[in-house]
């Protein structure tokens, strides 16, 4: 496998027409700091910092955060990173915060957890906050916030950072040269008020894990359903057209960071909806750049629309003869 991954690090992710596409990775752990280099991806489109606090037996604490923020700093280099605050609650479990979220969630996926439980949590997001402002000292920071479900939460959890940032700047501490603040798309209310939150964010992830499973209410933890909801679903990809399209020309950077971009006919299927950015599995990231390289944008943009238009009974199948034709 390590192998094949040094074969296609050097790819460049150019489609056939010219277009250059990011293909960044999906991390969370230390270990994964080694994999940025070994597959050769543009940089980390999700850093999922809750890792930390699920592997950790008590809260982990700011010298921790920060010590593991700057060294993944450090090894992307000039690559960027996003980071994701903790997304923990819900199937994301920790000890120390276990009594308090059992008590009423009977439905973990959809009750108290991720920006929920930190804005009322503000001690835990405020440790983050300090923590990540200070480990980019004199570099660029991108902030991303999960399960935003209404803008003002976004405002709530950026209010968090810019209030730490103006302490540590009172505190004559080296601070980022910017910070980039954004939010995971995964809940789709979200979608129905992207015109009110598009001019509040810098960029704009899709959570095609949490997206899939809440659009079709399949709780995406149970193996029964596991096979049942297609990614290549007309509700799926036209619910993503929308939202792509509600992004042109608008400033903010839109990309997916869900495990669906890491899957050849789902990436194909992301492009033709015009996703240029894609955040996926590090195994992923060689045999997507390599997929990118085939494709034809024009071509594979004009066929979705027209599969969307009028969707054949199976798109999967489709897709996949449509493929094998051109080879
Ligand atoms: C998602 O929901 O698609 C996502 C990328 O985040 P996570 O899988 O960590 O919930
Ligand atoms: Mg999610």
């Amino acid at each position: 496998r390590q192998a094949a991954y040094a074969e296609l690090r050097d790819v460049e992710p150019f489609t056939r027409c010219g277009t250059r596409i990011q293909v960044m990775m999906n991390a969370g752990l230390r270990d994964d700091i080694t994999n940025l280099n070994l597959v050769g991806a543009d940089g980390i489109g999700l850093f999922r910092t809750e890792f930390q606090f699920l592997v950790s037996a008590t809260l982990p604490q700011r010298e921790r955060q920060l010590r593991l923020y700057r060294d993944v700093l450090d090894a992307a280099g000039k690559r960027p990173v996003i980071f994701r605050t903790v997304d923990i609650g819900g199937d994301k479990a920790v000890p120390y915060l276990r009594s308090e979220q059992s008590e009423s969630d009977e439905n973990p996926a959809m009750g108290w957890r991720a920006l929920r439980l930190a804005l009322e949590r503000d001690g835990l997001m405020k440790v983050q906050a300090r923590a990540l402002i200070e480990a980019a000292a004199g570099r660029s920071l991108n902030v991303m916030f999960p399960m935003v479900s209404e803008p003002w939460e976004f405002d709530a959890a950026k209010a968090v950072f810019e209030q730490q940032l103006a302490y540590l700047k009172k505190q004559k501490k080296d601070l980022p040269e910017s910070i980039q603040y954004g939010a995971m798309l995964e809940v789709p209310a979200l979608a129905e008020v992207l015109d009110l939150l598009i001019p509040r964010v810098s960029f704009l992830s899709i959570g095609t894990n949490d997206l899939t499973q809440f659009l079709f209410a399949a709780d995406r933890a149970n193996p029964k359903l596991a096979e049942r909801y297609d990614w290549l679903s007309p509700a799926i990809l036209r619910f993503l057209k929308r939202i792509s399209q509600a992004a042109v020309g608008q400033p903010v950077d839109l990309g997916i960071c869900g495990e669906m971009g890491g899957r050849k006919l789902e990436a194909l299927a992301l492009l033709g909806l015009g996703y240029r950015r894609l955040s996926i599995t590090p195994v992923s990231v060689g045999p997507i750049k390599e997929l990118v390289r085939q494709v034809d944008l024009a071509e594979i943009t004009k066929a979705m629309n027209d599969w969307l238009a009028s969707p054949p009974a199976d798109l999967r199948a489709e897709m996949k003869r449509w493929v094998e034709e051109r080879g």
